[in-house]
């Protein structure tokens, strides 16, 4: 063998050496990261059941396209769509966390009333749907404002746990965090993780505070398969083998997830559509199973459980 043709080989060995020995590590360095005590181990497996109340037309892709104030004129099947996530709640028994859009709750009351006389869990999920990779702080603020003032004027209550739209808050974003504790929001479900560091909730701290982030994980080959546009794409089979591999997953899910006759329409590039109808008429059945498989908790009794371990303070 030519002496050069050896030493590449040999340098290819070293690499794929240390290669492994990095991966070993992270991988040890996860494994002692992780609270291995009696408290951490009575809170999982959790499966936090969610719910995005929003119409067919509140996807975030598509909201630069137009405005808000056509939404109106619209034909709206958020409340007819969400009646059948109540009744399936209703057959099986369960509570969830519904995270209404604020400009659902000021056009259809009465649907979050009934949401909320139900038992469960309302949140916010800003009002305009804007992204708040978009905004500034003060726009953001403005938005979040108006979502907890409508909303909780409706059901007399405090809202404390948000979800912006399209989990589209990063880990960094220490500016929202600190405009959310500021209006009273304790609990966030905006972050869409890797699977680094933990696939389990955090708490993420802010200069002066600390909120506890239920966020949204991806599968091993980064895909978020638990709701959504992509529960509906993937086999019942794959997602049921995910939910049960990992010990904790975020399920989340829209009204029009579940409506096979969402309205096709020229303001949606050809994709949206398409994806707006792909195997809704599925997804109800697709959830039942994974209810009817796994205990599922509200994102309140999941707090709840942290607080009972402790692991809310230092
Ligand atoms: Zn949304």
């Amino acid at each position: 063998m030519p002496k050069a043709e050896g030493l590449r080989g040999c340098h290819k060995l070293v690499i794929i050496y240390f290669s492994f020995l990095a991966l070993s590590f992270i991988k040890f360095v996860n494994y002692i990261r992780k609270p291995q005590t009696t408290e951490y181990r009575t809170l999982f497996p959790m499966n936090i059941l969610t719910f995005d109340i929003e119409d067919w037309f509140h996807t975030h892709q598509n909201r630069q396209y137009y405005s808000g104030h056509i939404w109106k004129d619209l034909p709206s099947k958020v409340e007819f769509n969400t009646g059948r996530i109540l009744d399936m709640l209703g057959e099986h028994d369960l509570k969830a966390t519904f995270f209404v859009l604020g400009w659902v709750g000021e056009h259809y009351p009465d649907l979050v009333k009934q949401i909320h006389s139900q038992g469960h869990e309302i949140a916010a999920h800003s009002h305009w749907h804007h992204n708040p990779q978009f905004l500034s702080p003060e726009s953001f603020e403005k938005d979040v404002k108006l979502c907890l003032s409508t909303l909780q004027n409706i059901i007399g209550e405090k809202i404390t746990a948000y979800r912006a739209p399209g989990f589209n808050l990063k880990i960094n974003d220490k500016w929202a965090f600190e405009i959310l504790l500021a209006n009273g929001i304790e609990v966030d479900s905006s972050v869409e993780l890797w699977k680094m560091p933990k696939n389990i909730p955090v708490i993420i701290e802010t200069p002066e505070n600390k909120i506890l982030e239920f966020p949204l994980i991806r599968s091993t080959f980064g895909i978020p398969y638990s709701g959504g546009g992509y529960f509906r794409a993937l086999p019942q089979s794959y997602i049921n083998y995910l939910i049960k591999k990992h010990e904790y997953n975020l399920l989340y899910f829209h009204p029009r997830d579940f409506d096979s006759e969402n309205p096709y329409t020229n303001l949606f590039s050809f994709f949206r559509n398409w994806l707006n109808r792909l195997n809704t008429g599925k997804c109800k059945n697709n959830l039942n199973t994974i209810l009817l498989n796994n205990k599922t908790h509200t994102l309140k009794q999941a707090v709840e459980k942290y607080k009972k371990n402790s692991l809310l303070h230092d």
